[in-house]
């Protein structure tokens, strides 16, 4: 079984299927909507046992190196004291060196930027995808890896079936280190900080720098903020400053200063000394709002949905990636096991449906004092 295996989406998740297809003798294709690439836009990942078996399964085990511990868990009151302290390492690896060397797993012309998929169609022997740009292509298999606002899920679940906004939305900072001012270095840094209060939290810990850098002074302290949104407030804050609402979130840069200065202003009275620096201190704040979804089925004919497009979890999981290298894991392994492309892709989906719908119900419950 030899036939065009075509990728929509070229984060992590699309990568991580194509490089194991890819090896497992298919001929892959993978296409992403930015004209740029990825490089440099992430942050830190908490790596479950999948990405582990991903990375050992490439032979790339060094990226796991790529890492900034955080020892204790801290948990502060409003004034600043620290409440309650918890001996905990966690291990946050570097998003962009993850990619990165993905990314390098997949030279020339199996990986193309500035394509972005406008629509996906069903015919005999595979599905077509219709670019922004007028090209048509067809493959005997599409794969959605294009994330939560996924273009390929329509083909699998229909038009009406959506992530549901759950009510919150976060508000993150990822500042340089050596810009995060002093009383919120020596409080949160080499810690993962908490602090809760009604129908909301803010956490913060440091993240390896953008090029992967995990040594001190180049690495970045990410904070995350929960808060609620009325569908009102949410649409105000999604508008961008060109005026223009966007579905999901909002890029640094990309939010209106008069939102801007309502956060700051609500960190000023609400956050501890410290967060409330640390939350000063970013300059481009960004904003993503929470969402579930779980889809009625992850393949469709020839056309199957992977990571993010398939199943949304709330970011308490931290489960994104590990979800995505276990959804490699699984197409892989179908399409190995048997010739029958529409036998390997029915043994996917009854191994990933019940374990995406489980992450989506675990976000659930970590989230209710939010929701
Ligand atoms: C730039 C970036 C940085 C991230 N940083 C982190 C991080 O630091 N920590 C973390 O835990 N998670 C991060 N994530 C999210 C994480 O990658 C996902 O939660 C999870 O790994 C699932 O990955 P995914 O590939 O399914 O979806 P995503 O990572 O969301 O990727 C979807 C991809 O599809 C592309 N795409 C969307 N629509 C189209 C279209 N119509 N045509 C073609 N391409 C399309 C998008 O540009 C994107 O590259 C990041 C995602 C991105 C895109």
């Amino acid at each position: 079984m030899a036939g065009k295996i075509l990728i929509v989406g070229g984060s992590v998740g699309g990568l991580f299927a194509a490089v194991l297809l890819e090896r497992a003798g298919f001929d892959v294709v993978v296409t992403e909507r930015s004209v740029h690439g990825l490089e440099g836009r992430g942050a830190g990942i908490v790596a479950q046992h999948e990405v582990f078996d991903m990375l050992r399964e490439v032979g790339i085990e060094h990226v796991a190196r790529f890492g900034v511990t955080a020892q204790e868990r801290i948990y502060l009151d409003r004034k600043g004291t620290i409440i309650h302290r918890q001996h905990m390492p966690q291990t946050q690896f570097s998003w962009d060196v993850l990619f990165r060397t993905f990314r390098d797993l997949l030279p020339g012309p199996r990986y193309h930027l500035d394509r972005r998929a406008m629509e996906v169609m069903p015919e005999a022997g595979g599905a077509r995808v219709i670019y922004a740009d007028g090209r048509e292509e067809h493959a005997e298999l599409v794969i959605g890896a294009d994330g939560i606002g996924s273009v390929v899920r329509e083909a699998v679940a229909g038009p009406d079936s959506r992530p549901r906004y759950v009510g919150y939305a976060i508000w993150r900072g990822l500042v340089p280190e050596e810009r995060v001012p002093k009383i919120a270095a020596d409080q949160l840094f080499e810690r993962f900080s908490f602090f809760e209060m009604s129908g909301s939290h803010i956490l913060g810990y440091l993240v390896p720098g953008a090029d992967g850098s995990i040594a001190e002074g180049r690495r970045r302290y990410n904070w995350v903020w929960y808060r609620r949104f009325t569908p009102a407030e949410l649409d105000e804050v999604l508008t961008d400053i060109d005026g223009e609402r966007r579905p999901f979130s909002l890029a640094p840069g990309r939010v209106r200063p008069e939102m801007i200065s309502v956060m700051r202003a609500d960190a000023d009275q609400l956050l501890p000394p410290s967060f409330a620096a640390a939350v000063a201190a970013e300059s481009r704040p960004f904003i993503h709002a929470v969402y579930d979804y779980v889809p009625p089925r992850m393949v469709a004919g020839r056309v199957a949905l992977m990571g993010d497009a398939a199943f949304v979890a709330r970011p308490h999981t931290a489960m994104g990636v590990a979800k995505a290298a276990g959804d490699a894991f699984a197409l892989r392994d179908a399409m190995v096991s048997t010739s029958d492309m529409d036998k390997a892709l029915m043994a996917y989906e009854a191994a990933r449906a019940p374990v995406g719908a489980n992450i989506v119900a675990y976000g659930q419950r970590l989230g209710r004092s939010l929701a």
